[in-house]
């Protein structure tokens, strides 16, 4: 595949899924990349939390 005509889907090959886990329950989320700079919101407990300090290795 050599099609480049969308710009916009290459800038996406950069996101990735990150675990992370809730520091209140230990609810374990799946998010992407491009939200690790924003609180996440646990399904479980509803406590926003931040995802850099929370990762799952
Ligand atoms: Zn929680």
């Amino acid at each position: 595949m050599t099609d480049q005509h969308c710009p916009g889907f290459e800038a996406n090959k950069s996101i990735t899924e990150v675990t992370v886990k809730c520091p209140e329950c230990g609810q374990k989320k799946e998010i992407f990349s491009d939200e690790m700079d924003k609180k996440v919101t646990c399904s479980s407990c509803g406590k926003a939390f931040d995802p850099m300090q929370n990762k799952v290795e």
